[in-house]
């Protein structure tokens, strides 16, 4: 990826301040909301929704 946050760990391809995958706009991310997501990015994001949804779903 060609970006720059001062939470995005190098070494491990994850984000400090989420502890978790960096994906740039997810929620929580400093990017949410200001910028455009590409198809790619936001498939991802979609993903993750569903899966955040199918957890809480069988609680
Ligand atoms: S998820 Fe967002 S805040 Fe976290 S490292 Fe990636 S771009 Fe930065």
């Amino acid at each position: 990826m060609t970006f720059s946050c001062k939470n995005y760990e190098f070494d491990t391809d994850t984000c400090a301040k989420l502890k978790t995958e960096c994906i740039p706009g997810r929620r929580g991310c400093v990017l949410e909301g200001k910028v455009k997501l590409s198809e790619e990015l936001q498939n991802r994001l979609d993903k993750l929704e569903e899966k955040s949804e199918e957890r809480r779903s069988r609680k």
